[in-house]
């Protein structure tokens, strides 16, 4: 009998994670790695709220802190919710986790009971499915194409609804493929999951503030007040503040939800850091004006690899509206052959060529739920996604 409980067979190890770390390790053993597989912004945390927690562990902010997250941390997401997004939630409906990951986990693991239904539109972000999973849950995934700008549709919507179905995973805009869904688009889902009472929305917002080219954010619970009570609205600190490592996210929700997962919290992490809930008072409270420094310098590279990656034969890319990802169509590398005689015949195929002959690391589209594509992230320098391009180039010449 093994010691690893029967849960774990069905889940499998994060790939943005293990893709980041085995790049990330070939460059560390002095291989020539370009790593455009990480899910974070490449800027350091802004200095005011580092300041912040130098500050909080020398007034001694070191001791344990309610999960749900200080006063003063509530009140300053109390504070985001109604001013960027309209949406009042008392304070006994928001919870800080250790992330947005925990988050969605903490609310799967609060509300999942066996073969309860998760409706999530793929591509989606890696993660997704194997929480639903480990909850004990079903992830029922629709296929949203490219043609449908990679946004699950009403119609859509309405026929994968089942007496099962708990929740709806939501993201805008979009990991892997930077769509963000409009307020139009939104109300339609609305006027669905309005017939449905059963049904709860996980809106992932955690790309709120990195969007280009004039689109406005809008999400589920301020386009239709009344699913509120519906809908968990999630969002963190990690991609607008850049504070991947300080493991914070937060969300609002119905009281019964939070109050659930406050329970888990408390019977397993109990908080996150005092001192990131410190830091993420001024990250929420502090200037925002370095968001549009970076929104800058992200739409300079977006714009780079859009048009680098459109020049390579059997490669299309579409210009994303917002997070820091591009999402290319591979389909015309499929069945192509490398220079040591192996068949490209899917994404992963792709992927691990191009590490291996021109030390690019991405990840494939199977990861995602729809291929063949692969993500790309330009969270890094000018230079090194030029280079990228170039040697993606270079690689996709040599095949036959
Ligand atoms: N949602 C999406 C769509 C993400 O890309 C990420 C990135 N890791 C997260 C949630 C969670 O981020 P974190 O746990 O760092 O807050
Ligand atoms: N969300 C990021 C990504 O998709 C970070 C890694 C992870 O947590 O999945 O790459």
């Amino acid at each position: 009998m093994s010691i690893i409980a029967d849960r774990l067979s069905k889940i499998k190890p994060s790939m943005t994670v293990g893709i980041n770390i085995k790049a990330n390790a070939l460059r560390a053993e002095g291989k020539d790695v370009l790593v455009l597989a990480a899910g974070e912004p490449d800027f350091d945390t802004p200095q005011n709220i580092r300041n912040a927690a130098f500050k909080a562990m020398e007034e001694g902010q070191t001791r344990y802190v309610p999960g749900k997250g200080t006063p003063a941390l509530q009140k300053a997401i109390q504070d985001k919710f109604l001013k960027d997004n309209n949406i009042k939630y008392d304070l006994d409906e928001i919870i800080v986790g250790v992330g947005g990951k925990h988050i969605i986990y903490n609310a799967m693991m609060a509300t999942i009971n066996p073969g309860d239904e998760v409706i999530i539109p793929a591509p989606f972000w890696v993660s997704y499915p194997d929480i639903v999973l480990l909850a004990e849950g079903n992830p029922i995934i629709v296929e949203c194409s490219q043609k449908q700008g990679f946004k699950i549709s009403a119609k859509q919507l309405a026929e994968n609804i089942t007496s099962k179905t708990k929740w709806l995973m939501l993201n805008s805009p979009s990991n892997p493929t930077g769509a963000i869904y409009s307020k139009d688009e939104l109300k339609e889902l609305s006027k669905v999951l309005l017939k449905h009472p059963n049904v709860f929305i996980l809106s992932d917002d955690i790309y709120e503030k990195i969007i280009y080219d004039g689109f406005e954010f809008s999400t589920l619970a301020s386009v239709e007040p009344s699913l509120k009570k519906r809908c968990l609205t999630l969002n963190g600190v990690s991609k607008s503040y850049c504070m991947t490592g300080w493991r914070l996210g937060y969300c609002g929700s119905s009281k019964e939800i939070i109050s659930a997962m406050n329970k888990i919290q408390s019977q397993s992490n109990t908080s996150t850091s005092s001192i990131s809930m410190a830091a993420s008072v001024e990250a929420l409270n502090g200037t925002q004006d370095f968001i549009k420094i970076h929104n800058k310098s992200f739409l300079k590279r977006r714009d780079i690899v859009v048009e680098e990656l459109n020049k390579i034969q059997g490669i299309s890319c579409l210009a994303p509206q917002g997070a820091f990802y591009v999402y290319p169509n591979c389909s015309g590398i499929i069945g192509k052959v490398t220079p040591k005689g192996n068949e490209i015949s899917n994404d992963e195929d792709f992927m691990n060529y191009l590490l291996e002959s021109e030390g690019v690391a991405g990840v494939h589209g199977a990861a995602f739920g729809l291929s063949p594509y692969f993500r790309l992230s330009y969270a890094t320098s000018d230079e090194i996604l030029i280079d990228a391009c170039n040697r993606i180039k270079k690689a996709c010449d040599q095949l036959t």
